[in-house]
């Protein structure tokens, strides 16, 4: 079997579940936006995901994401990963969508970015849903603050919040707690519609809390290639 044929396999199946996943939610499959994680799969697959029509893509490291967006045209990128303040600047220059935006000094550095390189750039606030500081996100308290700064930053459009579910909880209980400050967080900022929750393993307890937007990889691409580094 072709890697092609496999991933038109895999994206098949994903969309059954997604379908599924909606229909059990009492939701609309396009409610719900597929972004396909990429990181540590070549961009000959991204390619090849772009033709059977996977438009936007998520990557985590800015030097891989940079070099895919620079391989692969037609196709939105958003960065999901862990994200330097000395990395903003490359990153606003392809990214369409940053999902892991944790920080005032992040959302500095990225307007600062997104000006250089004349773009806007949509930003969601990562949550950490478990306070574990090693798998980033902000802590809920502090998320009014980073959202105010992203809403007033010049180059910058709020949209949203993302998180990660925690190693530690039932995923649903925790898309719950996320939901519920998305809705909060929409009373001040009606635009930030998106609820980018659910990966591979957790999308149907994510579609059923409301989520706007799911981060595929392992589910669509297979497992991840080791990386040499
Ligand atoms: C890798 C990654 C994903 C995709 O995870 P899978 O379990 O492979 O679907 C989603 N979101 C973020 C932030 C990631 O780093």
């Amino acid at each position: 079997m072709t890697r092609r044929d496999e991933l038109a396999e895999r994206l098949s199946a994903l969309e059954q579940r997604l379908e599924a996943a909606c229909t059990a939610a009492g939701r609309a499959r396009d409610e719900v936006t597929l972004v396909a994680v990429t990181k540590f799969h070549p961009a000959t697959d991204v390619a090849v995901l772009r033709d059977l029509g996977v438009s936007r893509f998520g990557e985590s490291r800015d030097q891989e994401a940079r070099h895919k967006a620079a391989e692969v045209d037609g196709v939105r990128w958003h960065f999901v990963g862990r994200l330097q303040t000395n990395k903003a600047a490359s990153v606003a220059s392809y990214a369409c969508v940053v999902e892991s935006c944790d920080r005032l000094r992040l959302v500095a550095a990225l307007a600062a970015g997104a000006r250089t390189a004349r773009r806007e750039l949509d930003v969601l606030v990562q949550v950490s849903l478990d306070g574990d500081p090693e798998r980033g996100g902000a802590p809920t308290a502090q998320v009014p603050a980073i959202a105010d700064a992203v809403a007033a930053a010049q180059g910058l459009r709020l949209s949203g919040v993302m998180a990660v579910a925690p190693l530690a909880e039932e995923p649903a209980r925790a898309f719950a707690r996320l939901a519920e400050l998305a809705d909060r967080l929409r009373r001040d900022h009606p635009s930030a519609r998106e609820l980018s929750a659910g990966m591979s393993a957790d999308l149907e307890q994510a579609v059923a809390c409301g989520s706007t937007s799911v981060r595929v990889g392992t589910a669509l691409l297979g497992p991840r290639p080791p990386v040499l580094r």
